[in-house]
């Protein structure tokens, strides 16, 4: 081929092992009476995730709070390693190290409309309970507001041809990118609830 790629976008996703063991159980156990007992969360919630409940102002540091999220925290960290490295990023004399966690909760016709995730460098979600159907992670192409007059991408165009690309959200597995990749969950259309742990990493 004659052409070569420069300035990949790449997205990461795994598994994790540790879902054999209960993490998963115990991470849903401790959003259900998180969201019981976070009167202010929910209050926050009503008014910015109508319908749905969001830790993420209340509280946004469940690693530093609860041994189980330290526990998610401690395998996140060897993904988001392994993506640094992919990312070829140069991290000597500082670490990237988890500042935010926080869990969300994403019941009916729940929505969370595009956004980025500022002051960070790498962000990510990992998937505790999702019913089959519900919405993936919908990701857009950084460079959409330069193509103007560009002609559209062909139907059947390869994935990394597209202006958007959906990775699917299954519980046990994570997904990991750049922070500054804008990227949004579409209503949520199973009666079921569809539960997760977003977090941010940064260099200091
Ligand atoms: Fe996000």
């Amino acid at each position: 081929m004659p052409s070569k790629v420069y300035f990949p976008t790449l997205i990461y996703t795994a598994t994790l092992r540790e879902r054999r063991g209960d993490l998963n159980g115990r991470l849903l156990a401790e959003i259900q009476q998180m969201r019981h007992d976070d009167a202010a969360g929910r209050r926050w919630s009503s008014k910015n995730y109508p319908g749905g409940y969001t830790s993420y102002n209340s509280s946004h540091r469940l690693h530093l709070m609860s041994p189980t999220f330290a526990d998610l925290e401690r395998v996140l960290n060897r993904h988001v390693g392994r993506f640094a490295d992919e990312l070829e990023l140069d991290l000597s004399g500082r670490a990237l190290s988890m500042t935010d966690c926080w869990a969300n909760v994403m019941p009916r016709h729940v929505m969370h409309g595009l956004h980025l995730h500022p002051l960070s460098t790498i962000s990510g979600t990992y998937y505790v309970q999702t019913p089959r159907g519900c919405p993936g992670l919908k990701f857009e192409d950084p460079r959409l507001d330069r193509y103007m007059a560009a002609p559209p991408r062909k139907a059947d165009a390869g994935p990394e041809h597209r202006p958007w690309v959906v990775v699917p959200a299954e519980a046990g597995t994570l997904i990991l990118f750049e922070s500054w990749l804008r990227h949004e969950v579409a209503p949520n259309p199973m009666k079921s609830e569809r539960i997760s742990v977003s977090f941010n990493y940064n260099w200091f």
